[in-house]
């Protein structure tokens, strides 16, 4: 093929001024663009961590995080999650790429290139280009059309428009709807044969046939627009540092500052409670942010990469219970705090400003889970709670919890020499209590019964449902029964921290006495203490959630689980701290094991059934809330306009169930609270190990 058009530099301008004129703007907006990085990179100084450090102060390989924040850039993959914001900000965020790029080749041919030789955009190298950019031109308008659609016309509750976000929209509609109109211009006065790989400014051009000036001749017209155009580009460059679209660079940064390591439910812990017992200085054990002027550079950092897109308000539990708390706003005035963006100011903002905000919050990581800019919400919610418990703001439920934590080892003011009391009931009660138990070998599992069990008379089935099932398998395995102390879970998540740590040293101990190589437990909360929070104690040991046990046994063929009527018209709820903790296989697999079929979609009932199981439409790492994480067991929010487990309760039974599986002690007690205040309709609750045992207890 032979081409030879090639694309001509800045048609209709006066070629040597225009470039000073230019080069001098340019020279001003990148300026302006790194005073606005400096002051931005300014605000995130602050006490504690690094930017580049794990929550133990470790500096993370930049081969990992660069890897990541490219990854989370390049293939937009967190923005991918969702549908409809893919939709919009795939062919946006690409079409401003493919633009910018485009740019900057021109300016490289034409204004590096071009004085070593004859170096021009031309032949086929000139009609993709001109195709490629226009398609990207097409692809930005596209999105930003739908994007400013969303925000203004259908409105969705969750995204609040914001004028700055506005303003870029509209900023990017002007860049791409001038571009084209220049083009049109061009391709009018200037046809050619090769024109229409420019396929939209071509198609645009027939518009202003007549209109545009002959070849070659300037216009003021076409001048004007040209540097309006130009201004826009230099605006939005700026606007990149000045502005929310700064997430441009700090969500990739914030991205690189995450540890891809920490898994999602674990906590950080910021002090070390023995070695400042050992120590013979007196060692200052801070905790928690009393203001936003404590807040660490990498939680400071975040907060700035929120841009406000409202995936993680869409998800909360607390949002759609009307509680006083959304993770977008929260976020956003943090942000607001730092004062980085244009006319901002920094504000401190006391810890009390978000006390009814953190303690609404049930720890579900919903929004950690949607958020695309990688935010550990979580983390402010406790480092608030943390300085609220520092500043002694607790109210009586939350101070009973931590003392009864205190005086009895359990969060539910019950006497610890009742705890575990129907275990003595257990026909084989003396084999597996640690103490009592005749066993040369240390035992394989230590089965970590929980507070719940313990104490609450319908998880204790639970439990034994479990041991049951575990001594069919023939698993060697004890308890400690009335002597277990409580994991400190409770205390960890109300912001206590020392008292967590006492509880977590007494735990430890006492599973080290034991001997058990592993521990087993139903507590997904219970899992995650011995899993996440125990390591940054210095205590490690494998550990199991039932399900997961139970699941290897079946598929060991060591345990046949009962496929009982229970296992008709069951739905599955699946607890946050095990889905989104990226282990929810084990429980459907042992549900399909008991006679239902987890892999079936929403409301689906399995084929030639009277019944099935039957997932809810939020499952898996999206599942929803019972409503009783975060220590929300334990006391109670008034500022609420429906209860938690009463939505998700809703969700569960639009199944068409009337049978509601879990796998979380505190699933079960919040939906069988739920389901007992349902007139008319009789619903069971029923944890895996029950449905798979059987002889049930229920
Ligand atoms: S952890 Fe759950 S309840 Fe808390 S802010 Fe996030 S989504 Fe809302
Ligand atoms: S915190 Fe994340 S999910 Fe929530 S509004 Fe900000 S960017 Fe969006």
């Amino acid at each position: 093929m032979d081409i030879e058009y090639a694309r001509e530099y800045l048609p209709f301008l006066s070629q040597r001024a225009t470039l000073i004129a230019m080069y001098a703007c340019v020279a001003i907006l990148i300026g302006v663009f790194v005073w606005g990085v400096v002051r931005r990179v300014r605000a995130y100084r602050g006490a504690g961590r690094s930017l580049w450090a794990d929550v133990n102060g470790r500096v993370l390989p930049w081969g990992t995080r660069l890897a990541r924040a490219a990854r989370d850039v390049v293939a937009q993959t967190k923005v991918r999650e969702r549908r409809l914001p893919a939709v919009l900000h795939l062919p946006l965020f690409y079409g401003m790429v493919l633009l910018f790029l485009g740019t900057l080749v021109v300016l490289f041919y034409e204004d590096v290139l071009h004085w070593f030789g004859d170096f021009q955009i031309r032949g086929l190298f000139y009609v993709i280009f001109e195709a490629v950019l226009d398609l990207a031109g097409l692809a930005l308008i596209v999105g930003v059309g739908i994007a400013l659609w969303r925000r203004l016309v259908t409105r969705p509750e969750y995204l609040t428009p914001k004028a700055s976000t506005l303003l870029i929209l509209w900023g990017l509609l002007f860049m791409g709807l001038s571009g084209f109109g220049l083009e049109a211009y061009r391709i009018a006065a200037q046809p050619n044969e090769w024109a229409a790989a420019a396929f939209v400014g071509w198609s645009l051009s027939h518009l202003l046939t007549g209109v545009a000036e002959p070849s070659g001749t300037p216009t003021t017209v076409y001048a004007v627009f040209w540097w309006l155009h130009a201004g826009g580009a230099f605006a939005l460059i700026a606007g990149a540092a000045w502005t929310g679209f700064s997430h441009l660079w700090v969500l990739p940064a914030n991205v690189a500052a995450h540890d891809p390591r920490r898994q999602r439910t674990a906590l950080t812990t910021p002090f070390d409670l023995a070695a400042a017992m050992e120590s013979e200085e007196d060692v200052e054990l801070v905790c928690g942010v009393a203001a936003t002027d404590a807040l660490a550079p990498a939680e400071r950092l975040a907060a700035d990469a929120c841009v406000a897109c409202g995936r993680c308000h869409q998800e909360c539990p607390a949002v759609a219970a009307g509680r006083p708390l959304s993770p977008r706003d929260l976020m956003q005035e943090i942000r607001a705090a730092l004062g980085a963006d244009l006319g901002g100011c920094p504000a401190d903002r006391p810890a009390a400003d978000f006390e009814d905000a953190v303690w609404s919050c049930t720890n579900c990581y919903a929004c950690e889970q949607a958020c695309p800019s990688r935010i550990r919400h979580v983390d402010y919610v406790l480092d608030f709670r943390r300085a609220l418990v520092d500043q002694n703001r607790l109210d009586e439920q939350k101070l009973g919890v931590l003392a009864a934590l205190d005086r009895n080892q359990n969060p539910y003011k019950l006497p610890s020499h009742e705890r575990a009391a129907w275990l003595a009931d257990v026909p084989y009660a003396d084999e597996v209590l640690f103490g009592v138990a005749d066993s040369d070998e240390p035992p394989e599992y230590l089965y970590w019964l929980g507070c719940s069990a313990a104490y609450d008379e319908r998880t204790s089935l639970v439990a034994r449902a479990t041991m049951d099932l575990l001594r069919a398998a023939g698993v060697r395995f004890v308890t400690l029964g009335p002597a277990e102390p409580c994991c400190g879970e409770p205390a960890k998540r109300l912001g206590e921290e020392g008292r967590f740590q006492m509880l977590a040293l007494t735990a430890i101990e006492m599973v080290k006495e034991t001997g058990a190589r592993k521990v087993v437990t139903h507590c997904p909360h219970g899992l995650n203490v011995f899993l996440h929070e125990y390591p940054s104690l210095g205590f490690s040991i494998p550990a199991v959630h039932h399900t997961e046990l139970l699941a290897q046994l079946v598929s060991e063929g060591r345990l046949a689980p009962a496929r009982s009527s229970a296992a008709t018209g069951v739905v599955y709820h699946e607890p946050c701290n095990l889905a989104r903790a990226g282990r929810p296989e084990a429980a459907r697999r042992l549900l399909r094991a008991a006679g239902t079929d987890g892999g079936l979609a929403a409301g689906a009932v399995a084929p030639g059934r009277s019944g099935g199981l039957r997932l809810p439409e939020r499952r898996g790492v999206r599942t929803f809330c019972c409503g009783g994480g975060g220590a929300n067991s334990f006391y109670q929010v008034e500022q609420e306009e429906r209860r938690i487990s009463g939505l998700r309760l809703e969700e569960l039974l639009a199944t068409g169930a009337d049978r509601v599986v879990v796998s979380c002690p505190f699933c079960l007690t919040m939906l069988r609270d739920a389901a007992g205040s349902l007139t008319g309709r009789d619903v069971e609750v029923l944890d895996v190990a029950e449905l798979l045992s059987a002889d049930r207890h229920s």
